[in-house]
Order: structure tokens, then C-alpha cells, then sequence
């Protein structure tokens, strides 16, 4: 049946009649908050790139997760800085790193309100800035693993509800995997950054993290971006080693990559909305270029469209805001 018959304008003629027939409903119960805690005096010291984002001391995060809980936001994903790096990264272990320290005080004050999922990885933690330790200028994979996974241990011993590791080391998620288990930690969910695009969106956070490589780059572990076949052969490794969550990184310009992830695999699916994506629509918005509420929730909205269940986003406040008022 075609026109004039059949005439899709009937059903967008009032907004109640357009909710009825909505395909895809954002909600704060599929948001994650990035936050970044930071070895310091200071409580917060906003970043510059990521206007409305800080560096959070301990007792900052907790304001901010204090926040998080208030909107009903689920989940936070913590990456920590700490006051020293070295050349293996050996911080990211440490049972009273900053990471460490500070999920022991959020469970202490907010017990279940908030699930904290920590990133697992060493470039903010290693003083040449890579995600893994070095032999000459190349990233050491089977040694950056044992590393990893004490630090997802260590993560995991201080009270973490799930970790993340973003590094893109082949076989790391079986690593850390193995090494939960081993310990009492078969609970513990692993939400693997299984196809994660060396990116020129990640510039912001690099500011954020502190954790910009001293020399070269990431392109020889994290993915080329004009591959797609390819992120299908990491997600496939990382299902096949446990990964109970598998996330798209950045989710933008990757909504393919999250519509093919979507359609192959049966796993939960995260995407990472990331800095860059954040800072574009901050700029735009502040120019006056593009309304920043609608843009905002058109994007996410776009991400979850794709087949996101769950979005990471540093909107994710202003969004549990708009979200629980019932028009867009
Ligand atoms: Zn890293």
C-alpha cells in the first residue's frame, strides 16, 4: 500500500501520538558517568577541553557521586591519576592507589546507590604514557598482561562491582578473567573495550587522564578506523574470553561498528561516547551554533538507536536531569 492510501504524516501529527509509536526511549538507567580522581590537595580543578568536567580529589568524587546517586544514575566509570608514574606502571596495582582508595570510600558512604566500574589500564599510570610497559619504543603484550590483571585484582579486592579494561592487549580479558577467579572473584562482571579505535576524539581525555604518550602512538594496539570486519574479530576474542559486556569505542562515528556488534553477538553492548564527541557539542552549543539540549539528547538517542544498551557519557548528568521530565 502506498500513498494516498497510506500516509506516515498521520501518526506524527501531536507529540502523545509520536511517543506512542517511539522505536527508541533513552533512560538514566542505561547511563554511566566517567569520573576522573586525582592525587591531590585541591578538591576539583576543572579541564579545560572538557568544559563542566574536573579532576576530582577524593572528597570531590564523592560530591560528585553524592550527585550521580541524587539523579538515579546507576553506575559511575572511574579513571584514576595518581601523584607518581613510573616506567611499568606499577601504581595501577597498588592497593592504596587512588583508584583503589577511592572506591573503598565510595562503597563505604554509598554501599549500593552506585555501581563502580573502574577502568583497567596503565597509561595513566606509566611515565612514557602507553597503556602497557615497554621493551624498546613497543608496548610488551604478554608482560603488560600479568600487570593488568593484578590490577584488575586490586580493583577487585577494593570493593569494585565490575572492571573495564581498555587497553587493547590481545588476551587480557582472559587474563584477568583467570585471575578473578582464582581469587573469590567469580562475581565480579568484566566489561571488556573490546573494539576500541585509536581515535582523534580521545585529545580532551588525554588532558583529563593526564595520560598523553610521551612518543608515537597508540595505532599499534588499538584499531584502524576505516576497519569494520575487524572490530567483529576483536569483539569475537574478547566474547570467547569471558567478556560479559562489549563496548564500541567512541560511539559517534563508529554507529555502524555498534549496529553490526548489535546484530552478531549476544552479549550486553556498551558504547563510550568519549571527550571529543563531548567537547564538539560543548563548543558548538557555547558558539550558539547548535541547541545544546536537543543536540545532546539526539545524539544519545542515536547511539542507543544503533543498539547501545549501555551509553557511557559525560552528559550523562544533564541527561538524568532531562530525562526525568517527560518531553524533549
Ligand atoms: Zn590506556
Amino acid at each position: 500500500m502506498g500513498f494516498p492510501e497510506y500516509r506516515p504524516r498521520r501518526l506524527r501529527r501531536d507529540e502523545k501520538l509520536r511517543g506512542l509509536i517511539e522505536e527508541t526511549a533513552c533512560s538514566t538507567k542505561h547511563l554511566v558517568l566517567p569520573l576522573f580522581v586525582k592525587e591531590m590537595d585541591e578538591k576539583s580543578v576543572p579541564i579545560p577541553s572538557m568544559p563542566g568536567v574536573s579532576q576530582l580529589s577524593v572528597e570531590g568524587l564523592l560530591q560528585e557521586v553524592e550527585e550521580a546517586v541524587r539523579l538515579s544514575i546507576p553506575a559511575i566509570l572511574l579513571f584514576g591519576i595518581p601523584a607518581t608514574k613510573d616506567e611499568t606502571g606499577s601504581g595501577a596495582c597498588d592497593k592504596d592507589g587512588i583508584v583503589q582508595r577511592a572506591t573503598r570510600e565510595i562503597k563505604k558512604r554509598f554501599g549500593h546507590d552506585i555501581l563502580v566500574i573502574t577502568d583497567v589500564c596503565l597509561c595513566e599510570y606509566t611515565s612514557h604514557g602507553h597503556c602497557g610497559v615497554l621493551k624498546g619504543n613497543e608496548v610488551d603484550n604478554d608482560e603488560t598482561l600479568t600487570i593488568l590483571a593484578a590490577s584488575a585484582l586490586s580493583h577487585a579486592e577494593a570493593g569494585v562491582d565490575m572492571v573495564a579494561p581498555s587497553d587493547m592487549m590481545d588476551g587480557r580479558v582472559r587474563a584477568i578473567r583467570e585471575r578473578l577467579d582464582g581469587n573469590g572473584f567469580s562475581h565480579i562482571p568484566i566489561m571488556s573495550y573490546a573494539a576500541k579505535y585509536a581515535s582523534a576524539l580521545y585529545g580532551p581525555f588525554r588532558d583529563a587522564a593526564e595520560s598523553a604518550p610521551q612518543f608515537g602512538d597508540r595505532k599499534g594496539y588499538q584499531m584502524d578506523f576505516p576497519n569494520q570486519r575487524e572490530a567483529l574479530r576483536e569483539i569475537e576474542l574478547d566474547v570467547a574470553e569471558g567478556a560479559d559486556i562489549i563496548m564500541v569505542k567512541p560511539a559517534l562515528f563508529y554507529l555502524d561498528i555498534l549496529a553490526l556488534a548489535k546484530k552478531e553477538f549476544n552479549r550486553p553492548l556498551a558504547a563510550y561516547s568519549v571527550s571529543g564527541e563531548y567537547t564538539m557539542v560543548q563548543c558548538a552549543a557555547s558558539a550558539g551554533y547548535v541547541d545544546y539540549k536537543r543536540t545532546v539528547i539526539e545524539m544519545t538517542t542515536s547511539i542507543a538507536r544503533a543498539g547501545a544498551d549501555i551509553i557511557i557519557t559525560y552528559f550523562a548528568k544533564d541527561l538524568a536531569r532531562w530525562l526525568s521530565n517527560t518531553t524533549r
